[in-house]
């Protein structure tokens, strides 16, 4: 058996990040200005009037030096909006590091299993990032709390965040939907089976990037049929929640992309029948079901408001009507509540 070496008690500089960090322009030493007073020869105005200038420089300098010490140990200021929120919503995560300008990659945002993808907020500028996070529909009500962290002179930081998180008053609804639907015979089983897979596939390959600019619209016009997180019962027996928003509509009725991005699945699947999925980056994605028509091709980029397909009644539907879903971090969004949370991101 071959044993470790010994760890020299003398050696480990680098477990000192404070001392291995390279001086960069922000967290460097301030450009020192020496001062030669001394040696100017008197009656010399040219160089007393530079020297004068350059002790101006100093004194200015000085008189920064203390505000950035202050700013380096300041903390960031974190805003949640909404403040409050509802099991189901999305909710972003502000964090405010001015007047030093860190990089969105200084910071780590976490919720339960969420890592948050941050990009510098489109409004504010920058030293302004934010991030979405997903409260689940399965999340207890109650105080929850997200974490912040960074690392200020090589000292690691962190910050808990607390909020509410309220039950949605969800309600129930009883649907008939053709059987195979409800009990799947074996073929089908392994068809969800793979299905599902490759679905977790595709909400895995999402770009960190923030694709979209604008903010987001709903995809159809109309009213809302079918809400989010309604408990349904399929035929009497099979129960689940609802992941999304229901449109009932008209077959061949136009639906549209409800934010730019990039098409990652475009096919038919068992439950959602005809589907389009956009990934939008920074960890969101929508989703546009029962399709009787795909117009769209996987890696396609497409912009707010563009086509994707016409409405139908492919896969597990009721009748014609669309099945429009938001995932955040691959948790399932109220997208109303994603839309009125993202609202304040569009410049
Ligand atoms: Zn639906």
């Amino acid at each position: 058996m071959r044993r470790r070496a010994p760890v020299k008690a003398g050696a480990p500089a680098r477990l000192r990040p404070i001392a291995m960090r390279p001086p960069t322009p922000r967290n460097g030493p301030l450009p020192a200005i020496v001062l030669r007073s001394a040696a100017i020869p008197a009656g010399r105005l040219p160089l007393l009037r530079a020297a004068l200038l350059a002790s101006l420089l100093t004194l200015a300098l000085a008189a920064a030096l203390p505000e950035r010490l202050r700013a380096e140990a300041a903390p960031p200021r974190i805003t949640l909006f909404p403040a409050s929120v509802e099991t189901g919503d999305a909710l972003v995560v502000e964090i405010d590091g001015r007047p030093l300008q860190r990089a969105a990659q200084e910071y780590t945002v976490s919720f339960a299993e969420q890592r948050l993808a941050l990009f510098a907020h489109p409004v504010k500028g920058r030293g302004v990032h934010v991030g979405l996070a997903a409260v689940p529909l399965s999340a207890p009500p109650g105080t929850a709390s997200l974490t912040v962290a960074w690392v200020d002179g090589g000292r690691p930081q962190s910050r808990r965040i607390p909020f509410h998180i309220t039950a949605g008053a969800y309600g129930e609804e009883r649907l008939r939907v053709d059987p195979r639907h409800v009990q799947p015979s074996p073929p089908d089983l392994e068809r969800i089976r793979r299905e599902q897979e490759k679905l977790k596939r595709v909400y895995a390959s999402g770009s960190p990037s923030r694709l979209w600019s604008e903010g987001f619209q709903l995809p159809v016009p109309g009213e809302v049929s079918g809400p989010f997180g309604t408990r349904r019962v399929f035929n009497g027996e099979l129960r689940s929640q609802h992941s999304g928003l229901d449109f009932r509509s008209q077959t061949g009725e136009p639906v549209h992309a409800s934010g730019a991005g990039v098409v990652k699945l475009a096919e038919e699947l068992f439950y959602s029948g005809n589907a389009v999925i956009v990934d939008h980056g920074a960890g969101v994605f929508s989703s546009y079901s029962h399709l009787s028509r795909i117009q769209v091709g996987v890696g396609q980029r497409v912009e707010r408001g563009q086509r994707v397909g016409l409405i139908g009644a492919t896969g597990r539907a009721t009748g014609p009507h669309l099945h429009w879903g938001v995932k955040v971090n691959s948790v399932n969004v109220n997208p109303l509540s994603f839309i009125r949370a993202t609202a304040a991101l569009s410049p």
